[in-house]
């Protein structure tokens, strides 16, 4: 590839940060790194909650499903357009996930439809452990209707910010919903540890519980004791460090990415290309920009886009495939009209990273408008 979808993109100060690690003596597995960059998410987020560093987001989801009480037998129900990493915890746990449809306004999980589920739910006694919506490609969901139908009927929330790190619903910065949030630092995440998560919670007992299963669930004696099955899920101090000097520049990413998205929306609706919603109030990292090229409108499709693209070295990926078109969750219940299933099959990410330069982006733009001649 010579330009590719979202690449880490450094600021310069990670090798200093990574040094400073070094010098501090702790390499690993905690350290003052690590400490610092939880603080650093927490400042960003406004205060009030308490942050978790983690290996990566998956694990994040984990843990915040298990501190639900999430077990064998339970239902959690979930936006079925995600990644995979923010589904497959659900089966760690033996429970089984039941998907939900966007909605069209939004692109992020259909509030109405969830409602009404949930109302019949309860109706029936058979109400889920948890909710987890995604806060698609930057997206933030509409927190506080989401949290006062889970608070009405007893069900903790638990939202996948993983792409939306940087984003804001109002007043309130993405990552901090619900009874936990899950972040990612993947490699193609907005700023990046190299690979990482964090679990974020306004509840301080989630926050020690958190720490205390990712660290391989030890009591507190001075041999090796254990009531219960932990994991080995936190970050260590040398990625922690790469990830405090990310966060120094993740305004500057956002804003970047949300330039790169006008760009392409300026350049290519007039074509027929139609992208993303934003709600109103909210505030998207345009993570990736999202568009759908939809044949009546373009007289091409995405996939003569999305390969004329590739031929040139250029990467460009169909939007998430929804979970419950996954063999892996055949199946799976699913209530929805299908809004989810139409953006898979005529939606495309266009290459989004904050380092990709304007001519990189003008040669895509260029390409595009090639194929639709
Ligand atoms: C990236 C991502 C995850 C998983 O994060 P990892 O750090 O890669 O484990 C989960 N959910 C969503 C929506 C993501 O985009």
């Amino acid at each position: 590839m010579r330009i590719w979808l979202s690449r880490p993109h450094m600021s310069g100060g990670e090798e200093a940060a990574v040094a400073a690690a070094f010098a501090s003596g702790f390499v690993a597995p905690a350290g003052p790194q690590l400490d610092a960059f939880e603080g650093a998410v927490a400042a960003h987020l406004g205060g009030g909650v308490h942050c978790v560093a983690l290996s990566s987001g998956t694990a994040a989801l984990h843990l915040a499903l298990r501190l639900a009480g999430v077990g064998p037998g339970d239902e959690v129900w979930i936006s079925s357009m995600t990644f995979a990493g923010g589904v497959f915890p659900v089966r760690y746990l033996g429970a089984s996930p039941r998907f939900f449809d966007l909605d069209p306004a939004r692109w992020t999980l259909s509030l109405p439809l969830l409602e009404e589920e949930m109302d019949r739910a309860a109706r029936r006694g058979r109400l889920p452990k948890a909710v987890v919506p995604t806060d698609l490609y930057g997206a933030s969901v509409d927190l506080p209707p989401l949290e006062a139908l889970c608070a009405r009927h007893g069900v903790a929330l638990v939202v996948d910010s993983a792409e939306a790190l940087g984003a804001r619903c109002g007043d309130r910065a993405a990552g901090t919903g619900g009874d936990a949030a899950v972040l990612s630092f993947n490699g193609n995440k907005i700023v990046t540890t190299s690979g990482g998560g964090m679990l974020v919670t306004r509840h301080a007992e989630w926050a020690a519980r958190a720490r205390f299963l990712a660290t391989q669930a030890r009591e507190a004696a001075p041999h090796y004791e254990h009531e219960t099955i932990g994991y080995n899920y936190r970050l260590s101090n040398v990625c922690a460090a790469i990830g405090l000097a990310q966060m120094g520049v993740l305004g500057a990413r956002v804003a970047r990415r949300r330039a790169i998205f006008a760009r392409y929306r300026d350049a290519l609706s007039p074509a027929g290309i139609a992208f993303m919603p934003e709600a109103p109030g909210h505030l998207s990292t345009r993570w990736l920009t999202a568009c759908r090229i939809d044949p009546a409108r373009t007289g091409t499709d995405r996939e003569a886009v999305r390969l004329a693209l590739l031929s040139e070295g250029i990467e460009a990926r169909p939007l998430w495939k929804p979970m419950h078109l996954q063999p892996v969750f055949a199946g799976a219940p699913y209530h929805g009209a299908g809004f989810d299933a139409a953006l898979f099959a005529d939606g495309l990410c266009l290459p989004s990273g904050s380092d990709m330069t304007e001519a990189e982006q003008d040669e895509v733009i260029a390409r595009v408008l090639a194929v639709m001649a």
